[in-house]
């Protein structure tokens, strides 16, 4: 469903500070081709278009959102699909991997010290020649192809906000905002990793890679919100995840979007984000995580 949904969220932690805080509902893109992950592929699809290749190919971990949106996109579309999976086999009786599998994607696994080499060009020529239909996304879709197709958040907007705010990965859905808003708005990233001390030059030099470089708007990264690191979890984030559902009927992800919306409302309590302000909060997806949460760690939906 695009353009997706605005919705203005009511939480007594909010509007006790005059906030105005809107949520960009990526979440109801599709069930399955959710989020970011639909506004980063785009760009690539249509460059596979042009390419003459026959399949798609891209890599990520065994719970990756983006093996899960390219498999269900390669269904939708009719396209073959390959996906190239951090880890051993054993990991492919997972719901993420099911459900690639089900959509007809071919899996191939590779060892973690294997993996470690996605980026480099030596490594990249081998899975070309490998596969040579296949047209290449790189992981998490995170190349400045994919900055035009986050722009198109920006674009569907029609008003005006003080903040963005966006939960980072690889920082392209930050680095696509901030190629595509007005100067006067801050954009605001929240980390999902601990001490990823490159997400703020991986930002830079996306903006500087972009052909849609203009003037770049103030932006931040908040890194004290991972709860432990990439998906680890607390029972405090849980809470919180209900409470919030409860309160806005808002289902969010246990990984990205639950962490983004927990230091949010820490930024409002704290008045770092200054009272009265219009906040946009963009839900990027990932509610599949859910299923890979309920299997490590009995966690359901709550
Ligand atoms: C992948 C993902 C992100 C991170 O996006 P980046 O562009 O890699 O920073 C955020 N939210 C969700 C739900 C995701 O799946």
């Amino acid at each position: 469903m695009l353009p997706s949904p605005l919705t203005q969220i009511f939480h007594p932690d909010v509007s006790m500070k005059g906030i105005r805080l809107f949520m960009k509902r990526d979440d109801l893109i599709h069930p399955e081709v959710s989020g970011n992950k639909w506004r980063k592929l785009l760009p690539f699809l249509e460059a596979f278009q042009e390419s003459g290749k026959s399949e798609l190919l891209s890599l990520g971990g065994a719970y990756s959102n983006h093996i899960a949106a390219l498999a269900a996109a390669g269904r939708m579309l009719q396209v073959p699909t390959v996906g190239i999976i951090r880890g051993d086999a054993v990991s492919a009786e997972n719901a993420t991997l099911t459900a690639a599998r089900a959509n007809g994607m071919k899996l191939k696994f590779v060892e973690r010290s294997v993996y470690r080499q996605r980026n480099e060009a030596d490594w990249l020529a081998e899975l070309q020649s490998a596969h040579p239909h296949a047209f290449v996304i790189p992981e998490g879709g995170s190349d400045p192809l994919a900055l035009t197709g986050v722009a198109g958040i920006v674009e569907e907007l029609g008003q005006e906000f003080d903040i963005l705010a966006t939960p980072c990965g690889t920082g392209t859905t930050l680095a696509g905002l901030l190629c595509a808003v007005l100067p006067d708005v801050q954009v605001w990233g929240f980390s999902a990793l601990k001490g990823d001390k490159n997400l703020g030059s991986r930002v830079q030099s996306f903006i500087e890679r972009s052909p849609e470089k203009a003037v770049i708007p103030r932006w931040q990264v908040w890194d004290a919100y991972h709860f432990g690191g990439f998906a680890r979890w607390t029972p405090e984030l849980i809470d919180f995840i209900r409470s919030f559902r409860q309160h806005t009927g808002i289902l969010l992800d246990p990984v990205y979007t639950s962490k983004m919306m927990y230091g949010l409302f820490d930024l409002i309590r704290k008045d770092v984000v200054p009272p009265g302000s219009r906040v946009l909060a963009i839900h990027t997806g990932g509610l599949q995580g859910w299923n890979g949460f309920r299997e490590r760690f009995g966690i359901r939906i709550p």
